[in-house]
């Protein structure tokens, strides 16, 4: 049962071909839709216009059981957190920001999700909690839509804004990645428009090109945090694999194939990335593909020893950069007393399980196959 696919990996086309294999009407298909993602049904049993035969088919080929939150962090008017673990017993977090015009520019009344894509990830950027554990696997796309749902029901929120800036590299699992897109974005499905769905990306070159080649008009974010070589590979080992000026060419492709400014995201790292050298080469690069950036003081992570620098420091920076006519903004981040950072709150649930404390005494915690 526990490797069936999760039907919210079904995009409308294939569920239609699904249900005239099964010598039923095409339209079945948006039957189903229309009770998972308008009327919110967490078993089949409740799709009260399909035959008891469909029903009992869906639940032998689909999952359909909801992401279990294992803690929740914050409130209401703070950034809150959801960590839920997953069918095979992995955590990932979620994070639910509320409105932040300084974010990308957008209305006060967004309601954005931060998602996960991967349980941990490969690339290893020091600063990062979620590379800290390395990589488990990927999402299906199922599970990464999903998240959007569960924390909709649990927070009472509507979301309107995406952001792929959880746990894990979303351009390495780039065809779920791609998949939940469709869903989210379908008016079938959650119907979110693409421009309010934001990629980060730690600069994967060949995939931005990838992106950049299709059709979809989702903004994209990417991960910079060193305006110069030798900076960048002190914190990214990416870098070594695509440099700046490969990961500068491709974001040029994609803002000049999608007609689109791109973001940069810059954490600011106390003696390391927070020079005004480093804000001259930072501006450079942003006043030649026109991008926006966005300063992120960073947040502590439990076990690494990088701090934020002083507010006057970071101010310092950001006004280097206006003065050099770059649109900058400083994300003042609501969530950091609740560890807002992504892969914060899974690792400290998963090292208080090995203390044999906190979550370990959670039943439902208790016997997890992910405790490293
Ligand atoms: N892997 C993708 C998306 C997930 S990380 C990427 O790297 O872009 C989302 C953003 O959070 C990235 O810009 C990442 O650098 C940033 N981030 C990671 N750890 C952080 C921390 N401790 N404080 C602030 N931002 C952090
Ligand atoms: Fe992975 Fe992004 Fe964290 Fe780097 S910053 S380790 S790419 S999640």
């Amino acid at each position: 049962m526990d490797n069936l696919p999760s039907i919210f990996s079904v995009a409308l086309p294939d569920l239609e071909a699904w249900a005239v294999a099964r010598n039923e009407p095409g339209y079945r298909a948006r039957q189903i839709l229309h009770w998972l993602y308008r009327k919110r049904a967490t078993r089949f049993a409740e799709m009260s216009d399909l035959s008891e035969r469909l029903r009992v088919e869906l639940a032998r080929e689909f999952r359909l059981e909801p992401l279990s939150c294992l803690r929740r962090t914050g409130s209401r008017d703070t950034t809150q957190k959801f960590l839920f673990r997953l069918k095979d017993d992995n955590l990932i977090e979620s994070v639910l920001i509320p409105a932040n015009p300084a974010l990308y520019g957008l209305p006060s009344d967004r309601k954005t999700l931060c998602v996960s894509t991967q349980v941990g990830c490969a690339y290893g950027c020091k600063f990062c909690a979620s590379g800290l554990e390395g990589w488990t696997r990927n999402l299906d796309s199922g599970e990464i839509a999903e998240q959007i749902l569960r924390v909709e029901a649990l927070s009472g929120e509507k979301i309107n804004n995406i952001v792929f800036m959880g746990m894990g590299e979303p351009l390495a699992n780039y065809q779920n990645v791609l998949r939940a897109v469709e869903i989210i974005r379908a008016p079938w499905g959650i119907g979110i428009g693409s421009r309010h769905i934001t990629l980060s990306t730690s600069g994967l070159v060949p995939r931005i090109r990838d992106l950049a080649d299709q059709s979809l008009q989702i903004r994209l974010a990417v991960s910079l945090h060193g305006a110069t070589d030798a900076v960048r590979e002190k914190i990214m080992p990416i870098n070594r694999k695509y440099n700046l000026s490969a990961l500068i060419e491709a974001c040029a492709y994609y803002a000049q194939k999608k007609r689109q400014r791109i973001t940069f995201e810059y954490i600011l790292i106390e003696n390391v990335n927070d020079g005004l050298d480093q804000a001259a080469a930072l501006a450079l690069l942003a006043n030649r593909l026109k991008a926006k950036i966005n300063l992120i003081p960073y947040n502590t992570v439990q076990g690494l020893s990088w701090k934020r620098p002083s507010q006057t420091r970071q101010r310092t920076f950001l006004r280097a950069l206006e003065r050099s006519g770059v649109d900058a903004t400083i994300r003042r981040e609501k969530g950091h007393d609740i560890d807002a950072a992504c892969g914060q709150l899974r690792l400290q649930t998963l090292r208080e399980s090995l203390k044999g404390k906190g979550a370990a005494s959670d039943k439902s915690f208790a016997g997890s196959g992910n405790l490293r």
